[in-house]
């Protein structure tokens, strides 16, 4: 199967699946936000937890702090992102309860 286009500018999977959950093969509309993180566990099944860096500027003291979380996004067979590698998760509808994010992209 040919991977469709999700409107948004990345390099499609080589491999193919049939996971209905998957925005390239399946039928999953992705929108609003697009992040970038670490995969931090993979020992769910189609599922890993992405962990997201970032900076907070804090006024009282003019300074920078750096912040985390951790989002749990749906792995698609075709992409199987593991512990340790850089990816794009891409927002969509809620996929289950703890689940709103779909990794779009190994980088
Ligand atoms: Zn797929």
């Amino acid at each position: 199967m040919k991977a469709k286009d999700i409107g948004y500018d990345v390099k499609p999977p080589e491999k193919s699946c049939d996971d209905p959950k998957c925005p390239f093969h399946g039928k999953l509309p992705i929108r609003g936000k697009i992040l970038k993180g670490i995969v931090v566990s993979d020992r769910m099944d189609r599922s890993v937890v992405v962990r997201i860096d970032y900076i907070h500027y804090v006024t009282k003291y003019e300074r920078y702090e750096k912040r985390k979380s951790r989002i749990s996004a749906h792995n698609p067979e075709c992409i199987d992102a593991k512990k340790g590698d850089r990816v794009t998760i891409a927002e969509c509808r809620p996929l289950s309860k703890t689940k709103a994010f779909v990794v779009i992209e190994k980088n």
